[in-house]
């Protein structure tokens, strides 16, 4: 393997930092009110974009003649390989609901020295309650200008994989399997895996670059199911209701005060599961309460699915004229629960970190991803660092250091799946 470990060296040879300049220009945001895919139509804008930046690259396009966009606004391109097999590389074009995208205006601070930044409307970033900083002393940062997000979630992975296709068609020598790319919408409201593309993309393994500081891998995520708790009670005049009301929203009000309270997420992290309640609705004759169930371990998030049922048994237990119904959804499984089978493709991923000069941290995410609905969908898909730090807020910036170590991952990685074929 050819290892790539000097960021400087994709900084002068790619447009990297352009186009992610370019691209976080782009009002991108998702919508979960929204029942369309993409969620958003300015979505479609920087997908086109994207289809003519990988059509000037020199990218082929997958099961067609040409790099295209699908009807639900999914960008994909292949660049034929020296080596068999193939390999996937993933990054998601929305940004988040929870912050406008619109009008953002990258900032530049050149040569870091270690301080504060003033990044405007009041936003600072502190070194001391954002501890990457102090890694990134001489680097460029990219900021906001304090009034949106700055969308490096995850534009920096599209750039980042734009800059390792720039590097990869400047040196045919370097030996790598065939490599797809694809780049979708609205994983920000969970639906990035909804309409993939999966049989035109046709990869056994594939990588979201779309995780946060230097080194950062993931190959595990929450497994998640939803709950939704119906209670019924009886509805009767309040003047007369004496002996013969059920108010239902008394009983989950019972039912909120018996979740445990140490498994709340306020009160959790690391690999630490919990119940989280999120909407409740309703009157005292009928309401409903739904919740969110999270664990790593598939086996423990099934069990506290289970306590939870016994516990609205015990609501109807005490009281006989309540109606309590459970009704329980899977949402998404921890990949590790698949990738466990795939060993092979977690140490590569390390393997490309480290030829990249940084040490892997292997962080489970407290949440899901593209990537847990991908695996199980039957393509292992892990996750890779982007460069960004505080996504979804004003405070959001990328080191453009970084970045070009997150090109110099996949470039790595790339090169090793073509050594193992
Ligand atoms: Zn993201």
């Amino acid at each position: 393997m050819r290892a790539f470990d000097d960021p400087s060296v994709v900084l002068t040879r790619t447009r990297i930092v352009e186009r992610l300049l370019d691209y976080v220009r782009f009002d991108t945001q998702s919508d979960e009110n929204s029942d369309t895919c993409p969620s958003t139509a300015k979505q479609l804008e920087l997908g086109r974009r994207l289809v003519d930046e990988l059509k000037e690259l020199g990218l082929q396009g997958v099961g067609e003649d040409e790099v295209t966009m699908d009807e639900n606004g999914y960008v994909l391109a292949e660049l034929p390989g020296t080596a068999t097999g193939r390999v996937g590389l993933c990054a998601h074009i929305d940004t988040a609901p929870a912050f406008t995208g619109a009008g953002v205006s990258p900032q530049l601070v050149e040569s870091y020295d270690g301080g504060a930044i003033e990044v405007g409307h009041g936003v600072v970033l502190d070194p001391a309650d954002t501890p990457e900083l102090a890694d990134c002393v001489g680097d460029t940062i990219i900021t906001t200008d304090g009034s949106t997000l700055l969308g490096a979630d995850d534009k920096s992975g599209i750039a980042a994989i734009m800059g390792a296709l720039e590097i990869l068609l400047q040196e045919p020598d370097i030996p790598r399997p065939t490599v797809r790319v694809c780049f979708n919408p609205d994983e920000e409201i969970g639906r990035g895996a909804d309409r993939f593309p999966m049989e035109r993309f046709d990869c056994p393994v594939a990588f979201t670059v779309d995780g946060s500081f230097t080194g950062e891998v993931n190959v595990e995520t929450f497994s998640a199911d939803k709950a939704v708790v119906t209670l019924k009670g009886v509805s009767v005049h309040p003047g007369t209701a004496r002996g013969k009301m059920v108010n239902a929203l008394t009983w989950m009000g019972k039912l909120l005060d018996r979740l445990p309270m140490g498994e709340a997420p306020e009160c959790t992290d690391g690999r630490q599961g919990f119940y989280h309640p999120i909407v409740a609705s309703g009157d005292a004759a009928a309401c409903t309460l739904q919740l969110i169930v999270r664990d790593f371990d598939t086996e423990a998030l099934e069990e506290r699915d289970r306590r939870l049922e016994r516990m609205c048994a015990g609501l109807m237990a005490e009281e006989p004229r309540l109606d309590v119904k459970v009704e329980i959804t899977e949402q998404y499984r921890n990949m590790y629960d698949v990738l466990s089978g795939y060993p092979e493709v977690a140490q590569r991923l390390e393997e490309a970190v480290r030829a990249a000069g940084i040490e892997p941290r292997l962080e489970p995410i407290r949440g899901g991803t593209d990537g847990s609905r991908l695996t199980e969908m039957g393509m292992p898909t892990p996750n890779i660092f982007a460069g960004g730090v505080n996504f979804h807020g004003p405070s959001e910036w990328i080191s453009t250091r970084v970045l070009a170590q997150s090109t110099c991952t996949i470039l790595n990685l790339v090169q090793l799946f073509a050594e193992a074929e």
